[in-house]
């Protein structure tokens, strides 16, 4: 199966990646909804949350720690930020390759709009 962010995280789609070691990478978001806005995807495609293994726990713990690396590089650390996951239609999911969206730069409001 591809994507959109495998073809990036291959370099075959042109992207702004801020990070990238053996399990991920991280872009700016095309279409940022606040100042810092990036995607962190595993390298490899699983597609919603409700696809994770057991085999899976290393490559979402590195996505954790690489966002908190993020966060401090972007100078948005202490201020706050907020770290989405979103799955399958109704929690707004677009594009089917697992990803964490980090957040920041200026106050995120409540949690939920509606
Ligand atoms: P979702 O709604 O699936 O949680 O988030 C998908 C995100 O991917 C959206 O915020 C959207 O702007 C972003 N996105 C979609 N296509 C591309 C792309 O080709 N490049 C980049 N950098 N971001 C993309």
């Amino acid at each position: 199966m591809t994507t959109i962010f495998a073809k990036i995280v291959a370099g075959e789609l042109p992207a702004d990646i801020v990070y990238q070691d053996d399990l991920v990478t991280a872009f700016r978001d095309i279409n940022a909804s606040a100042p810092t806005h990036i995607l962190i995807v595993p390298n490899h495609v699983i597609p919603t949350v409700n696809d994770i293994s057991e085999e899976d726990e290393m490559v979402l713990g590195r996505m954790l720690h690489v966002a908190k690396k993020l966060a401090a590089q972007e100078g948005i650390a202490e201020k706050g930020f907020r770290l989405i996951v979103n799955c399958n239609e109704w929690g707004g999911q677009t594009v089917y390759h697992l990803h964490m969206h980090l957040l920041g730069g200026k106050p995120m409001g409540p949690m939920l709009s509606s």
